[in-house]
């Protein structure tokens, strides 16, 4: 049998684990002995869910037949498809994917959102806010889900309607795939009484005045500061300009045997669930075909998707590929799509809802 080693065993690393399950040798390398669903670190923030429904036992969600490694891998060396882990073993493939996400680059102190931890540390401000200036937002670069700040916003403000929010996008003018996005966005944060702040770049955080202050002299007061700063691969031996590895953005192949998926490549699709989702099938299907021979092989054509929550059960829904963006609502039924996916996503993780997934994709692909 031909034997696999998965870097990362987030959401990209464990669903390709678990599609290739009996059909490769496969070892998935972990540190972490918990998973969680990140999307819902935002209702968790916002006190909606506890801890328990966005989190599961790491080797609990990994098939049978997959051997898990709880370690950090610490270098990983390409040419021959082999990690070394920090208590210094070394794993060998016959293909070697990368899926460790990204991490937050350290930028003027700020706290993230994108661990428990994190989580905790902003469920904690937003419970007992130190007054009524939220400011929400990021910082410009890849960060992770662009939606997310915007849905913190909404949220934020319909839980303290009197409350002064203010959510900084650091770009004037939004790149043309996520225009429909920000028009919408936009409206919805504007029916709610939040205040957009657009082209402001953050060159540094005034803890003490409580200030932040942009390239052009800017200020803006603060009480409350949750900002997201771009994401970056550890493995910066690997990185490209962009702090993430590089990858033919169709194949998702780094070189001969070795892959990089979901948030950790640099392909220029935003950093989603989905997006990992779809990347780690094209992968799956490719490995298949050239182990099998009897499958056609299949291009990743930068699909993405987002559902958020805009108000009080309204929600709304962005999609997008490398050629043409959408985005639908504010209506209630994105709302409820967004919740019930809290619960859709464990099922996710071994591709069992694709049932659902492909059809909608297909659909929203075709209609304008
Ligand atoms: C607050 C928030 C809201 C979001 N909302 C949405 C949303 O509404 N919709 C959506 O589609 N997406 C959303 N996302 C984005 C989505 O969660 C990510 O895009 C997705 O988790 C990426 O999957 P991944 O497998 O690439 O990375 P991850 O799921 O982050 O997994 C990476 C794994 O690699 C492991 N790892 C890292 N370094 C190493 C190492 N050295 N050795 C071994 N393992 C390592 C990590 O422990 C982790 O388990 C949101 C994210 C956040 C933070």
């Amino acid at each position: 049998m031909k034997k696999l080693v998965i870097v990362g065993g987030g959401n990209a690393g464990t669903l390709l684990a678990n599609l290739l399950a009996g059909k490769l040798d496969i070892t998935v390398i972990e540190p972490n002995d918990y998973h969680i669903y990140q999307p819902g670190l935002v209702d968790f923030m916002l006190g909606e869910l506890n801890e328990d429904a966005i989190k599961r036992p790491t080797g609990a969600l990994l098939r049978l037949s997959i051997k898990w490694i709880k370690s950090k891998a610490v270098k990983i060396i390409p040419e021959d498809r082999t990690v070394i882990t920090e208590d210094s073993k070394k794993y060998e493939g016959d293909y070697l994917v990368i899926a460790t996400g990204g991490t937050n680059k350290d930028m003027f102190k700020l706290r993230g959102y994108h661990t428990l931890d994190e989580g905790k540390t902003i469920r904690e401000l937003i419970e007992n806010p130190k007054g009524k200036n939220f400011v929400v937002g990021s910082l410009p670069g890849v960060i992770k889900c662009p939606a997310a700040p915007w849905e913190i916003s909404f949220l934020i403000k319909r839980k303290y309607p009197e409350a002064n929010v203010n959510i900084i996008v650091p770009v004037k003018q939004p790149p043309q795939l996520q225009v429909p996005m920000f028009n919408l966005f936009s409206k919805i944060a504007s029916s709610l009484g939040i205040n957009v702040i657009t082209g402001f770049t953050i060159t540094n955080v005034d803890y003490e005045k409580k200030l932040i202050i942009s390239t052009e002299g800017e200020k803006i007061n603060f009480d409350n500061l949750t900002l997201d700063t771009p994401i970056t691969t550890n493995f910066t031996d690997l990185a490209d300009k962009s702090g993430l590895i590089p990858v033919d953005k169709e194949t998702l192949t780094f070189k001969d045997g070795v892959f990089v998926i979901g948030d950790a490549n640099n392909t220029p699709t935003p950093k989603t669930g989905a997006s990992a989702h779809f990347q780690t099938e094209i992968v799956a299907n490719n490995i298949l075909s050239e182990i099998e021979g009897n499958k056609s092989r299949e291009k990743y054509r930068g699909e993405a998707m987002c559902a958020v929550y805009a108000g009080p059960k309204s929600g709304a829904l962005v999609w997008l590929n490398y050629e043409k963006s959408k985005a639908l609502g504010p209506s209630t039924m994105y709302y409820y799509m967004k919740k019930t996916f809290t619960y859709m996503y464990w099922a996710s993780l071994y591709g069992s809802i694709d049932i659902i997934l492909k059809p909608m994709f297909s659909y929203l692909s075709k209609n304008n």
